[in-house]
């Protein structure tokens, strides 16, 4: 049964830091609801929080929000590498603190936010506007009359599957993270592991600034069908826990999410319907970070869009759209690239690698974790490509 109509000149599906971060650069006559699946913001947690020093202090983050890293180790089966990063350092973020934040930034606007609230469906009107259901937990089916609708909806894309624009990604990354106390682990420690206990993907130690340490696999379906909770009690169970140092004693609480894992597409406005952060797939294809990316770009459609409004001209939509694709998909094209690569790896394949790791510079390591390929990184690549296939491989 519909209740009743609720209007807005933009909905906003999905309130992950891409959505909020739009509804906090809109202008504030400009009204908007944010339907938001979950109970709370920021709650459960799907993601592990790896940022970095540089982006977190030039999106004004709250320094009590993040943990900074001094150092990065990083393990295959065989080999290892350490790192103490000096310039551009690795942070973790508290995640339900940063989201409520971010939330925080349009509290004060003409802006709603249904919690426990689902996107449903949606129909083009007359007036080239868009009629929505939802569902929510407490009520019944309600109805939005809105002239914008954005997608943030995250690997979901249920704005654009439901309309046929774009199918939901047939490739994901899924991850598992268990939440420890931090007990006598270092606070400023970060792993980063490979090899035979999580092929096809990888595994992390975060320490967190409330005092938590972030154990997590993730993988990439469909390349490999194991599960990350059964590749995450078989790490609980190895040799690594002892030799990677970590102390996991304790009660845990346990985190799952899972993001897209294919190639980068620019299309991003369809009209009045448009997409940003995972549902763009704008995380990082190496390892699939993507908060800061969500955000930067999140605000950026969120001025976009209110000069839209303001002026009926559809100009500053298509800039948001081509400052995407310049920001991102040369990178993302190489670093896609690499992630298929990284899937196929065997364990020995990884010991090699982080060999050859092990002798990048800091700002190398910095630039193949960020996706951020430089033209000396790309040249390499290819020769090396090249020479295996006129060589076979070395
Ligand atoms: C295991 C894992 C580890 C990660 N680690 C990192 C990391 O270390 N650092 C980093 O920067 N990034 C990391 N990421 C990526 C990062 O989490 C994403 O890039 C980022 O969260 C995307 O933000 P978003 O707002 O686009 O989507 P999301 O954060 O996915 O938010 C979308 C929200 O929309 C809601 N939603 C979905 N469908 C509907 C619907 N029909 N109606 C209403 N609401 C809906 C969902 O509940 C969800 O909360 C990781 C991701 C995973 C899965």
């Amino acid at each position: 049964m519909t209740a009743q109509t609720l209007e807005c000149e933009v909905l906003i599906v999905g309130g992950g830091p891409a959505g909020l971060s739009v509804a906090a650069t809109l202008p504030d006559h400009v009204s908007t609801i944010i339907v938001h699946q979950d109970a709370e913001i920021g709650k459960p947690v799907r993601t592990s929080g790896g940022c970095w020093l540089d982006d977190v202090e030039r999106l004004g983050i709250p320094s009590e929000f993040y943990q900074v890293m001094h150092q990065l180790d990083v393990y295959s089966d065989n080999k290892e590498a350490h790192f103490q990063v000096k310039d551009n350092k690795l942070v973790v973020l508290n995640i339900t603190d940063l989201y409520q934040w971010i939330a925080q930034k349009s509290d004060h606007k003409q802006r709603q936010l249904m919690l426990s609230t689902k996107f449903l469906s949606t129909t083009k009107t007359e007036d080239g506007g868009y009629l929505s259901t939802i569902r929510s937990r407490h009520t019944e089916t309600t109805q939005i009359k809105s002239k914008y609708i954005i997608d943030c909806s995250g690997v979901r894309n249920a704005v654009l599957d439901d309309l046929s624009l774009k199918e939901k990604p047939d490739r994901t990354g899924v991850g598992i993270e268990y939440e420890y106390p931090i007990g006598t682990n270092k606070a400023d420690h970060a792993i980063l592991f490979v090899g035979s206990s999580v092929l096809s993907g990888y595994g992390w130690v975060f320490p967190t600034a409330d005092g938590k340490l972030r154990v997590g696999v993730g993988v990439i379906h469909p390349d490999t069908d194991v599960s990350p909770k059964k590749l995450m009690l078989d790490f609980l169970a190895s040799d690594d826990v002892q030799r990677f140092g970590l102390d996991l004693t304790g009660e845990y609480e346990v985190n799952a999410g899972t993001l897209p894992s294919v190639a980068y597409d620019p299309g991003l406005v369809f009209g009045n319907v448009i997409r940003v952060g995972d549902s763009a797939n704008f995380a990082t294809p190496t390892v699939g970070e993507g908060i800061r990316i969500c955000m930067d770009h999140g605000e950026a459609l969120g001025r976009a869009l209110g000069e839209t409004i303001c002026t009926n001209d559809p100009a500053p939509l298509k800039r948001y759209e081509s400052d995407c694709k310049k920001a991102l998909a040369r990178n993302y094209h190489f670093g896609f690239l690499t992630n298929k690569r990284f899937s196929l790896y065997s364990a020995k394949d990884w010991d090699k690698s982080i060999r050859r790791i092990s002798h990048l510079s800091e700002s190398e390591l910095v630039a193949l974790l960020r996706s951020e390929f430089t033209a000396k990184m790309i040249l390499k690549a290819t020769y090396k490509m090249l020479k295996q296939k006129l060589f076979g491989p070395s």
